[in-house]
């Protein structure tokens, strides 16, 4: 099978990536890391409120759409919080410079299958400037991906770390930690058109949703894009499995299938709530319908 451009589907999923070499990560970043935001990246002429990610439409390539995403202020909120707890800082990172910035996807550009949590964690990605980077709920993601075969190890604890990425990627509808780890639905809608160009630009033919926050959110970009999502929408579940077509093939792939997984977060991988071996299934379902070339 083929995708929207004819090239074989089986070619998308085996492509590698590490963190992309722009400026715009944290381990080559050349605009000063932040701590507690003294030191504000600079991008000249670009907005740095509401109107900044509406330009992420014209995004042309991930790296541009990654440097749009960290120079972003559009929400005061959390702006004002992802800036305190890099202040604050947790005891035992207080050594380090936190990234303090919104966290841009990571891994594969032309991943076949694309993973999307919720936001960035406070002493997590938030620190370490890669999402899922630092904290246990990124443990449990990496590990599982490593199991499956889409991680070149399990750790995941900085930026340069040398994790690569193999037919997945990872990212979020709200891209700067928010208190609580719970974003207003307004910040969620400021925050909606870097995820909207992020979903166009790697055209994954599977999207696994980590909870119903990212579900809600992905479903609202899917529909905005053309795709059929059901009226009422699907319900998210963990292990829920659907396939959306979009009759305009003139925007890229015509099929895609979702599915949903328990978020990796704490709550619920201390409580059994999701195992390994449930996450392991997700993924090599995954990769059965990526790879398998079943979308
Ligand atoms: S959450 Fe998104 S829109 Fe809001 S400041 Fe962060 S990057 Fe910008």
């Amino acid at each position: 099978m083929t995708d929207a451009t004819g090239a074989p589907r089986q070619r998308r999923a085996r492509r590698t990536a590490t963190t992309p070499a722009t400026s715009t990560t944290p381990a080559t970043s050349t605009t000063a890391a932040t701590t507690g935001g003294s030191s504000r990246p600079s991008d000249g002429a670009l907005p740095d409120d509401a109107r900044r990610p509406l330009l992420a439409r014209d995004a042309a390539t991930l790296d541009d759409l990654d440097a749009l995403v960290v120079g972003c202020r559009a929400c005061p909120r959390l702006v004002a919080w992802r800036e305190e707890v890099a202040e604050v800082k947790r005891a035992a990172f207080r050594d380090e410079t936190y990234w303090a910035r919104p966290v841009p996807g990571f891994g594969d550009p032309q991943a076949g299958v694309l993973v999307v949590g919720l936001a960035p964690a406070a002493h997590g990605a938030n620190r370490t400037g890669r999402m899922f980077t630092g904290d246990r709920s990124g443990d449990f993601l990496f590990a599982s991906m490593h199991r499956t075969g889409f991680a070149s190890q399990a750790l995941s604890v900085r930026a340069d770390d040398g994790l690569t990425l193999t037919g997945i990627r990872v990212t979020a509808p709200v891209r700067c930690a928010p208190p609580a780890n719970a974003p207003t639905p307004a910040e969620r809608r400021t925050c909606g058109p870097y995820l909207a160009r992020e979903v166009e630009l790697v055209d994954a033919g599977v999207m696994v949703v980590l909870g119903g926050f990212g579900w809600q959110a992905v479903l609202t970009t899917l529909a905005e894009q053309g795709w059929d999502v059901p009226r009422p929408r699907p319900a998210f579940g963990h292990g829920v499995e659907v396939r959306l077509r979009r009759p305009d093939a003139g925007r890229g792939r015509t099929e895609l299938t979702l599915l949903g997984c328990f978020h990796v977060s704490q709550q619920n991988t201390f409580t059994g709530r999701l195992t390994p071996a449930m996450l392991d299934a997700v993924l090599e379902r995954a990769r059965v319908l990526a790879v398998g070339g079943e979308v």
